[in-house]
């Protein structure tokens, strides 16, 4: 399972994937869904199904369906991204995480992390330019502007149930309203297939 952990003052180094069976893009080992923000719909829409849950406070948080909860990622072949090119922010980023107070966590039970050996991925809380994306580059200021962004469309009427995985519904915009990020939502259904268990 993962375990996330908030970076402090340690470097970590970044080995190799070799020998390892994905266990970041398996179902089986937690991942199931990553929550997005708006700089990701464009891509993520051309892949996976972006579909929204509700968070503690009631607002609408974007993420994308990456499993079926029972086994790899579908994009998954022999244990390598056969995406590797296109892969989500959330791929990208991994074994670090953005997030909302602006801190970066790590996942420390990834295998290729190391202490000495490989690339030298993070140091002093600074991400070695290699391996920076947007997110890590204000993240809060982000996801604020996209909770902002969809809470004006945040009305029971405008939102339908469409899959339930895990004990967690996944809902979608009933119509596009003509705005072009809801119309990316509802275009990325063309990837909830069979696979999710529909
Ligand atoms: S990133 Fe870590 S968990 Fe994912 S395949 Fe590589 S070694 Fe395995
Ligand atoms: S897109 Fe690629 S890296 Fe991301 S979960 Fe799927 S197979 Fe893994």
């Amino acid at each position: 399972m993962k375990t996330f952990e908030k970076i402090k003052s340690d470097t970590f180094y970044f080995d190799s994937c070799d020998g390892c069976e994905a266990k970041c893009c398996d179902g089986r080992y937690g991942s199931l869904f990553a929550q997005i923000i708006l700089e990701d719909f464009k891509e993520v829409s051309e892949y996976f199904p972006i579909l929204f849950i509700y968070g503690e406070l009631g607002y609408l948080k974007p993420v994308i369906l990456l499993t079926n909860g029972n086994s790899l990622c579908k994009y998954n072949k022999d244990f390598k991204c056969t995406i590797y090119e296109n892969r989500p922010s959330i791929c990208r980023n991994y074994p670090l995480s953005a997030h909302l107070d602006n801190s970066i966590y790590i996942d420390k039970s990834c295998p290729a992390l190391q202490s000495n050996n490989g690339s030298k991925i993070i140091e002093n809380e600074k991400i070695l330019n290699d391996f920076n994306t947007y997110d890590f580059n204000n993240y809060q200021e982000k996801y604020i502007n996209m909770h902002i962004y969809f809470d004006k469309f945040n009305k029971e009427e405008n939102l339908k149930p469409i899959i339930f995985l895990n004990n967690v519904m996944f809902y979608s915009f009933r119509n596009s309203f003509d705005d072009y990020y809801i119309n990316l939502q509802m275009n990325s259904l063309k990837n909830l297939d069979k696979y999710y268990n529909i």
